[in-house]
């Protein structure tokens, strides 16, 4: 078995994700090491302990295996650009990417293996499935998602609401958005379908972000050493 602990760079270090993201990636039984973080600015968030850089630093970081990037899109192009540089593998979460940003991860995946998604948490992998079906089986139903952030989210509707919305499209649907924002609410996404006299509510609730943490985490470990290519959440389960 190869107990070599996979070398990660995290880049949003100092973001709510990149917090904790480090702490679940410094754990003894993580099977990483993180060699880098990576945030706007040299930040007191970052764990001791952990080698440290600014986005102007980016290009001198130390060798790794994988980047996991939860930045924010003005800060996207430039963790694509190194890893194809060194061919090494990414998983980013970063969400409100514009379309020529998501033509450049096509153009990427093949160069090196990565896995981009709007949400890391194993139900909502689930919740696309049963939303697909739903609307498959309910043609001519009202499609609603519905979904409820903290107020510093900066994109709406979230990439979860749009992707959820890509699977309730490939099941024949045309759905509507509506966004919240309100406290601290981690993420919430209400998928309803609404027939004459009835309906069906689909509902995922984030209560803590070490779920998408945890997920992103998996998916880097399953990503190592895969073929370049363009990886789902389910893909790498
Ligand atoms: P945040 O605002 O708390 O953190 C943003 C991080 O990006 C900070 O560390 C900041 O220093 C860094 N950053 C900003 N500009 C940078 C630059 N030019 N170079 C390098 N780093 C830079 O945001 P957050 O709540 O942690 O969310 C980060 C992203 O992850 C958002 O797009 C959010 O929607 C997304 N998100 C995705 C999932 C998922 O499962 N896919 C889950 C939660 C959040």
């Amino acid at each position: 078995m190869n107990t070599t602990p996979l070398r990660l760079l995290i880049h949003g270090a100092s973001g709510r994700m990149g917090q904790a993201l480090q702490r679940l990636g410094s754990e003894a039984d993580s099977g990483c090491d993180v060699v880098a973080a990576v945030s706007r600015k040299v930040d007191a968030r970052v764990l001791e302990g952990i080698p440290q850089f600014a986005a102007s630093e980016l290009h001198g970081v130390p060798e790794f295996d994988v980047a996991i990037d939860f930045s924010l899109p003005q800060a996207f192009d430039a963790i694509l650009g190194l890893c194809v540089a060194r061919r090494v593998a990414l998983v980013s979460g970063t969400t409100g990417l514009s379309d020529a940003q998501k033509a450049a991860l096509d153009a990427a995946s093949v160069l090196i293996p990565l896995s981009w998604a709007s949400n890391f948490s194993l139900g909502v992998a689930v919740l696309h499935t049963l939303v697909e079906r739903a609307a498959q089986a309910l043609p001519g139903w009202d499609c609603d998602i519905v979904e409820a952030h903290h107020t510093r989210k900066l994109d709406a509707p979230s990439g979860t609401a749009l992707t959820l919305g890509e699977a309730a499209q490939a099941g024949g649907a045309a759905p509507h958005y509506a966004s919240l924002r309100a406290g601290d609410i981690v993420g919430e996404h209400l998928v309803q379908f609404t027939g004459m006299g009835e309906r069906i509510e689909l509902v995922h609730r984030a209560s803590n972000r070490d779920i998408f943490a945890r997920g992103a985490l998996h998916a880097a470990r399953r990503l190592h050493g895969r073929a370049p290519g363009r990886y789902r959440v389910a893909d790498l389960l």
